[in-house]
Parts: structure tokens; C-alpha cells; sequence
């Protein structure tokens, strides 16, 4: 490691800074703690290109604490919906209560203290802290490990835990080496890392002609660079099969809150996981679930399933489910309660639900 690491990489990181919505900051270098909250958040599983209009009307439609706290959960689903991941908008919901009731507004400066807020962990309470106040704090994501395993040579896979503890521990050495009268130089190296793991430490093919710390870059001179970190476990991926069955009446769909599973609290038609049935008839016992109890007059399953229109299938995958969906319309009235015909523009819907109801038209 050289001594000038930090200031070549800061020097490279200020010639090609991007301006993005959230990268406003004050005087002093620093930015809006709750734009830079929102704004990691959203960065998580996203591009940046796909994030912006997110944030805009994010932003738009919830300033601050204060307005997100007293937004319906409903409300912030649907300006979450698209970006998937869900569980990340009700914990922002619910940390944006706590800032409201527990800090009267107002951010807590350290990364311990932001810590103690729903969905703030280790990374989001480092960025914030360190961008919005200045602390002397290392974020670490896999942009970062993947510089750091490269940058000393650590033959660690790159979901090993001995990789992040030496990121972090490099990381605060490399904090050390800051000016100490500069209070925006910590977010700017963390900034400074990302970017570079993001753009030049590329996963596969490391453009290290463009490096800024190629001198000291211990991977580079002994030929591993592209092999380092070494490759994660193989995910596992659960198939599933399943069916869903469109109701429309007008502009409304019959729409059920998701209970469990991927996506809870969001909107789907009603569906079934297929196991050993077919389609058609899997489809027809789950618009029979649906109906009243039986009657003299009742459809017998025949006419049930000739009551069902194919909209063919749509695939989805979300976590670690591979999904193939059967799309079925139907024209039979479930006897559920009013409450659940929606306009599918007015709620929440989970991703496949949007492909679902693309499929199921006449
Ligand atoms: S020299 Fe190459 S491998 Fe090393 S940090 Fe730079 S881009 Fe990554």
C-alpha cells in the first residue's frame, strides 16, 4: 500500500464524479442525510439510470421524515412498486417513524446510533454517517471487497465473511490516511471505492490500464487480477409452477394481498403453486375455491373449466424462485368481499403480477 492511495483515488473519483439528484451537497462537502438514506437504499438492487426517476418522485412526493412517517404503507408501496424488493420500502416506512417519534425528526450523526433504525445495517449506516456527516467510517459492498481482495492479493471467495472483515479493516486504514481538517474527504473515498469496483475493477475484466492504483495493486503484478476474489457458492433455485386467474368487471380486477412469501402486503390475482395437476384443471379447482359453497345449481367442474380462457404462460423470477405462471381468464364471480375488486393502477402490485395481467387480455 502507498501512502498517496487515498488522494490518487480521490483525485481520479473528482475528474469524473457524475451529478445525480442525490449527490447535492452543502458548503462543507456534505450531503442531505435523509436524500442519501433514500437514495442507498434504492441503490441496493437497482442502476443508477433506473433509480433517478424513482428518487425524483420519491422526493416529490415525500420530502423529508415528517412526510414518508405519515404516509400510508399503501402509498409508499406504490412509489416503491417497480423497483422490487419490498421489504426495503415498510422498513423505510417504519425507520422514517422512528426518526419522527424517537429523534424528533432530526438524523442521528453516527453510524452506531443509525444503526439503531429499521433496515439501517452496517453499509447504509456507514454511507450515511460518513457522507452526510463526515465520519471516518469504511462502507463496504461488493464493489469494495472485490478492489480490496485485488488490491492485496486475498485468495477469499468474494460471500466469504474473512473478506469483508479485511475490507473493513483496510478501509479504516485508509480512512487514517485522510487530511483531518477535510469533513467530507470520508464519503468522497467511500464514494471513490464504490465507483471504482463499479467502473474500472470490473468483475471479469478489470480495466487496470485505467486504474488510478494500479502502482500498488498486489493482484496486478502477480497476474491474478481477473481470478480475484474467488467465485461465491452456486445459488440454489426453486422452480415453480404455478397458475393465476384474471376476473375483470370493468376497469377492476379481483385482487388479493399477498400474505406470505415474496412480496407480503402487495397485490396479485388468485393463484395456486402447481404440483402434479395440469394447468387447465388446477386453474378450474382454484375458481372453485373461490365460488360459494356448493349447490343444487352449482357448476359442475366441466363447465367450471369451460368457463376459462389460456392467456398463455409468463415467466418471473424473483429471490430464489424461477417461476412459470399459467394465465387463466375467467368469467365466473368470485363471492369474495367487495373490498378486493381493485383498480390494478391503484395498488401495489408485485412484478408478476404486472406480467400476469399484461397476459389476460380478451
Ligand atoms: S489494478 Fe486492476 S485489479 Fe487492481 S484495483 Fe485496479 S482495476 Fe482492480
Amino acid at each position: 500500500m502507498t501512502s498517496s492511495f487515498p488522494a490518487s483515488l480521490r483525485a481520479w473519483f473528482a475528474d469524473r464524479r457524475r451529478e445525480l439528484p442525490w449527490r447535492v451537497t452543502d458548503e462543507r462537502g456534505l450531503r442531505d442525510p435523509y436524500r442519501t438514506w433514500i437514495s442507498e437504499i434504492m441503490l441496493q438492487q437497482t442502476r443508477v439510470e433506473a433509480v433517478i426517476p424513482y428518487f425524483e418522485n420519491f422526493m416529490q412526493q415525500f420530502d423529508g421524515p415528517q412526510a414518508l412517517a405519515a404516509a400510508s404503507e399503501e402509498q409508499v408501496l406504490k412509489a416503491w412498486a417497480g423497483l422490487g424488493y419490498y421489504r426495503r420500502a415498510r422498513l423505510l416506512h417504519a425507520a422514517a417513524a422512528s426518526l419522527v417519534h424517537d429523534f424528533g425528526c432530526e438524523f442521528p450523526e453516527s453510524s452506531e446510533q443509525l444503526k439503531s433504525l429499521p433496515g439501517i445495517g452496517a453499509y447504509t449506516s456507514a454511507a450515511i454517517a460518513s457522507l452526510a456527516f463526515g465520519e471516518r467510517i469504511p462502507v463496504v459492498d461488493g464493489n469494495v471487497k472485490r478492489v480490496v481482495a485485488r488490491y492485496l492479493a486475498l485468495e477469499l471467495a468474494a460471500d466469504d465473511s474473512k473478506l469483508e472483515r479485511s475490507a473493513r479493516q483496510q478501509g479504516r486504514d485508509w480512512m487514517e490516511a485522510l487530511p483531518v481538517d477535510e469533513l467530507a474527504a470520508a464519503g468522497e473515498l467511500n464514494e471513490a471505492l464504490m465507483e471504482l469496483g463499479a467502473t474500472v475493477c470490473l468483475p471479469r475484466t478489470p480495466l487496470c490500464e485505467q486504474c488510478p492504483i494500479a502502482e500498488g495493486c498486489v493482484a496486478l503484478q502477480v497476474g491474478r487480477a481477473s481470478e480475484l476474489p474467488l467465485p461465491k457458492r452456486v445459488k440454489k433455485w426453486v422452480n415453480l409452477e404455478m397458475v393465476f386467474l384474471v376476473h375483470r368487471v370493468g376497469a377492476r380486477v379481483f385482487l388479493k394481498a399477498r400474505q406470505d412469501g415474496w412480496s407480503p402486503g402487495l397485490y396479485e390475482p388468485p393463484s395456486a403453486i402447481l404440483t402434479n395437476q395440469v394447468p387447465d384443471s388446477a386453474a378450474a379447482a382454484l375458481q372453485q375455491s373461490l365460488e360459494p359453497a356448493p349447490s343444487s345449481g352449482s357448476d359442475s367442474p366441466m363447465q367450471t373449466m369451460a368457463s376459462l380462457q389460456n392467456c398463455g404462460v409468463v415467466r418471473h423470477t424473483i429471490t430464489h424462485h424461477r417461476i412459470r405462471a399459467h394465465v387463466f381468464l375467467t368469467q365466473s364471480s368470485p363471492a369474495q368481499p367487495g373490498k378486493q375488486w381493485l383498480d390494478p393502477d391503484a395498488v401495489p402490485l408485485t412484478g408478476l403480477a404486472r406480467k400476469v395481467l399484461l397476459n389476460a387480455t380478451l
